[in-house]
């Protein structure tokens, strides 16, 4: 039963481990009809350890949503390092393989930990199918739904296949051309070429793309409730969209993390009713909240997160069939509850200690710094930090928050936090960076798992409730254009750097395949391709679907089946 690729021996047969260690307790799954179409639904805090839960369900002052369904804990420690970042770690819950740093969607490259056998060479950077490509495959709906940019690392590794997490120009692409259902978030600039004011460098409008392919194209929360059916693609902002707590401030047009998974829901079962839907939430800034040190965003993003779960699960009992996923990729900050300041009263912790200074909070560290804008004087700022943050912080504070925010160009907000929660608060943190300790795990429905989870067991438990055969996908979507067609041509024409093309002279044909996109040329007559194209620098190696193998091979050959 246990797949593993001609090629790939490295890959650790997940299958037989998920058997060894019971991490799919089909017991615990209530009956259910057989005929229904098997939905998952699989929502991630990106950033958010043990604690953070806890503080949320003080401040919500009662048990979260979250809390009903907590069923075992996650290991999230990637194939290069102890402590995980966003991109392999998604990367493994969307293939069920564990990868290197900052990789999207393909395996490992050398210098694993001495717990994973070395990949060889050949296989580096091999593209691995998504849950969401295996659902797709299979006729169900997909859906994303993220916070940040939708070509950001987390909904990325569901969608896309590229060496960096930084290439989001291919990953909107690649998710362009990919055919989801259903796309949220924000991240609307990779849509446009830079003439038309986007981000785009390859000169491509993947805007009217997605019109010509028929999908809505959503701006804000009213155009997308007012979506009845259909494919839509739902840019709320540019860039990320706001954090919760200061939505209404800066862009009351923008729709909830609630309201994107509702409606996300909605659609999707609506479409689906015969097949089933896979759908992706993402709390993608409770990750830069945690970052920043700051609890005001925390709190709010956090607490709307368990309203995206209270979502999902609303659906899930009414539906029967549905299997509900909540869990984080990884801890980030380090947040404790207690800090130096309650070395010698943590037990006499009451409280409104712990959370009136967190009540008090109306506006994100990022929203103070705004407010602040230009005049970054320690007056402003102490005027700032008193209106939206409630505390009457000293000179020097407000000079300590000015000073961290000029040497940190990158995330210039960090100064509240570090400077003013180990002071007003009884809140720690250990980092500005990720820690590396195992993430609470949620689940709700059939094939429900339990206990301690590795990483990549979470793509596997996804593939097997889709009823989908992930390296089947891979072996169908994923094949390595040279050793595919060994008496045929296969070049890489980069004549346009941005916009490369895989060509491929076989025989009498000419093929090109425009990398990031599931099209194929042959002698001039263009078709659709089941996946997309995947080109790799660091290894010099394409990737294409096997469809398109047999096209331009001539043959009939049967592609194998992705159901389990
Ligand atoms: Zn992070």
């Amino acid at each position: 039963m246990v797949q593993h690729f001609k090629t790939g021996k490295w890959l650790i047969p997940i299958v037989a481990l998920i058997a060894l260690a019971g991490g799919i307790d089909s017991a615990s799954a209530k009956p259910k009809e057989k005929s229904k179409p098997r939905n998952v639904i699989v929502l991630i805090a990106d950033g958010c350890g043990s604690e953070q839960y806890t503080l949320a369900r003080w401040f919500k002052g009662a048990p979260l949503t979250l809390d009903e369904i907590l069923v075992g804990a996650v290991k999230t420690h990637i194939a290069d390092s102890v402590v995980a970042d966003s991109a392999p770690t998604a990367t493994a819950y969307a293939t069920g393989y564990r990868s290197s740093d900052k990789l999207i969607g393909v395996g490992p490259k050398g210098g694993t930990l001495p717990t994973m056998p070395e990949p060889p060479a050949a296989e580096w950077y091999r593209p691995l199918a998504t849950v969401l490509e295996g659902a797709r495959l299979k006729g169900m709906a997909t859906g994303i739904v993220a916070t940040s940019r939708v070509s950001h690392a987390t909904p990325a590794a569901y969608m896309a296949h590229v060496p960096s997490r930084s290439q989001e120009e291919s990953i909107m692409e690649q998710a362009v051309y990919q055919g989801v259902d259903v796309v949220f978030g924000g991240g609307g600039r990779y849509l446009l070429p830079k003439n038309m004011g986007g981000k785009r460098a390859d000169g491509e409008n993947l805007k009217s793309v997605l019109r010509t392919k028929g999908y809505i194209v959503a701006e804000n929360g009213a155009e997308m409730n007012a979506f009845v059916t259909g494919r839509i693609f739902g840019m709320f902002s540019g860039d990320h969209m706001e954090p919760e707590i200061d939505r209404k401030e800066f862009a009351p047009k923008q729709p909830s993390l609630e309201e994107m998974t509702l409606k996300a829901i909605e659609i999707l079962s609506g479409q689906s009713k015969a097949r089933g839907f896979f759908l992706m939430v993402e709390g993608s800034e409770i990750d830069w909240a945690d970052h920043g040190n700051d609890p005001s965003q925390l709190m709010s993003d956090l607490m709307q997160f368990d309203r995206a779960v209270g979502a999902a699960l609303d659906f899930a009992r009414k539906n029967g069939n549905t299997l509900v996923l909540a869990l984080s990729d990884h801890n980030t900050g380090g947040m404790t509850i207690g800090n130096y300041g309650t070395s010698k009263t943590y037990s006499q912790l009451k409280l409104d200690q712990l959370l009136d200074p967190l009540r008090k909070m109306r506006l994100s560290a990022p929203g103070l710094l705004r407010k602040v804008g230009n005049e970054k004087t320690p007056e402003k700022v102490k005027g700032v930090v008193k209106a939206y943050w409630g505390l009457d912080i000293t000179d020097d504070e407000a000079a300590a928050i000015l000073s961290i925010a000029r040497k940190d160009k990158d995330d210039p907000h960090n100064g509240f936090g570090e400077v003013l929660t180990p002071r007003y608060t009884a809140i720690g943190w250990t980092t500005h960076g990720h820690t590396g300790g195992d993430v609470p795990l949620f689940a709700y429905g059939p094939k429900s798992p339990k206990g301690l989870l590795d990483g990549p067991e979470i793509g596997r438990v996804t593939a097997e409730a889709l009823g989908i055969d992930l390296d089947r996908t891979t072996q169908r979507l994923f094949v390595e254009a040279q050793s595919a067609f060994k008496d045929g041509m296969v070049t890489i024409d980069k004549t346009d750097a941005e916009n490369p093309v895989v060509r491929v002279e076989y025989q009498e044909k000419q093929a090109e395949m425009p990398v990031n996109k599931n099209l194929m040329r042959i002698d001039g007559v263009e078709s659709e391709l089941e996946g997309v194209v995947v080109y790799i620098p660091e290894t010099d190696k394409a990737y294409v679907p096997l469809q398109a193998v047999h096209a331009i091979l001539g043959k009939k050959g049967k592609r194998p089946s992705i159901s389990k």
